[in-house]
Parts: structure tokens; C-alpha cells; sequence
């Protein structure tokens, strides 16, 4: 993958010109990936013939695609209250300073590591019964979890949830119990070292 300054030359086929061009780079605004308004100043090749920005480089990929990344669904579920408490517990062992920042990235980073594999979908059903043997976790208090998250990690729970049989609250059951053995518990130091690093990315 190649890493471009302004005034490097490429080529790339041109839509304009219907044919391959050499290209410049510079800066120039360009529409969001999803049409959705303009972002100034993206470095991209420029036809040198036409003069029309025909090529974006991997670098600029994440200026212009950052409003389709911001497409969001609701997600919305109730929990008995000590579940909620159990990420809760996480989040502060994290960072004791800004708790309240890391409960949407600690479960989507979850979310993801089972959809992934790294953390193993068919141990969901036997967390969700160890977590339901616990009197500590029976509560008629109910909270709800409501957040804003990505398309791409709905999908990944709702594909999690039909691939292992389980609702999607009880597969977010379950991620709590792996969160609280991970992180509570220091049952993987390694990560929640890594964690702790990594959540200043998410204080902002
Ligand atoms: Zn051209």
C-alpha cells in the first residue's frame, strides 16, 4: 500500500477521458462516499489530462467513507440491573476516570471478537446458564441498554444471534459474562492491559 504526498504521480483510468491517465495528487474536496455532503482538503489523483480527481488512495479512504461509517441503528434492550453493573464494573477497572465512554466500545469490541472468532460463539449458551445459576445477577430491577451503533456491528449480533440459536439480549448476556470473567475477574490480564492502553482512543 503505497503512502502519497501531493505532487506524486500515478495513473489511473479515467471515467472522464475513458482511458488511463497519468495522475497527480493534491488536495481537493470531495462528496462523501454516500453523497451526503462534501469534505475539504482530500488528497487525491487528478487526471492530468481532464483534471478531474479520479483516484483515491488507501489514506484518503477513511476521510471520505467517515459518514457511511457514522450510519447507525438503535439498539435497545432491557436487562436485569446487575448486568448492566457488570459492564459497568469493567469499564471502571479500564479507566476509573471516564467509565461511561467505554461501555458502547467494550461491548461492540465483544461483539466483534466473537463474530471474529477470537472468543468462541459455541461457549455463549453455557456462559448464559452459568450467569442464570447466579442469585447475584436475579433482580426485578430492569435497566435499559440504549446506544447508537454501527450497521456492521448489528449485523455481526444479529448473525451471532440466529448462528447460535440465542436471543440477542441473551447473546449480550453472555458477552457481559465473558467482559466481567475478562476484565472483573483479570482472567486475561494481557487484555485488559491492552484495554487500558487503548481507551484513551475512545475518551474522546
Ligand atoms: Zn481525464
Amino acid at each position: 500500500m503505497n503512502f502519497y504526498c501531493k505532487g506524486h504521480h500515478s495513473r489511473a483510468m479515467c471515467s472522464s477521458c475513458k482511458a488511463m491517465r497519468p495522475t497527480t495528487f493534491d488536495y481537493r474536496d470531495m462528496p462523501f462516499s454516500d453523497g451526503s455532503g462534501t469534505v475539504a482538503d482530500v488528497l487525491v489523483g487528478v487526471c492530468q489530462v481532464c483534471d478531474q480527481a479520479i483516484q483515491i488512495p488507501a489514506q484518503s479512504m477513511a476521510a471520505i467513507s467517515k459518514s457511511r461509517a457514522k450510519a447507525t441503528q438503535s439498539l435497545e434492550a432491557m436487562f436485569p440491573a446487575p448486568y448492566l453493573e457488570l459492564l459497568d464494573l469493567a469499564c471502571y477497572k479500564i479507566d476509573p476516570q471516564a467509565p461511561a465512554h467505554l461501555r458502547k466500545g467494550l461491548l461492540l469490541f465483544y461483539i466483534h471478537r466473537v463474530a471474529q472468532g477470537a472468543l468462541n460463539r459455541s461457549s455463549l449458551p453455557g456462559m448464559l446458564k452459568a450467569l442464570e445459576a447466579r442469585t447475584a445477577l436475579k433482580s426485578p430491577v430492569r435497566k435499559r441498554l440504549s446506544m447508537k451503533v454501527p450497521e456492521r456491528q448489528q449485523a455481526q449480533l444479529a448473525a451471532i444471534a440466529e448462528s447460535t440459536g440465542l436471543k440477542k439480549t441473551d447473546v449480550l448476556r453472555a458477552v457481559f459474562g465473558f467482559i466481567e470473567e475478562d476484565i472483573v475477574q483479570e482472567r486475561s490480564p494481557e487484555l485488559l492491559r491492552q484495554m487500558q492502553e487503548f481507551s484513551v482512543l475512545a475518551a474522546g
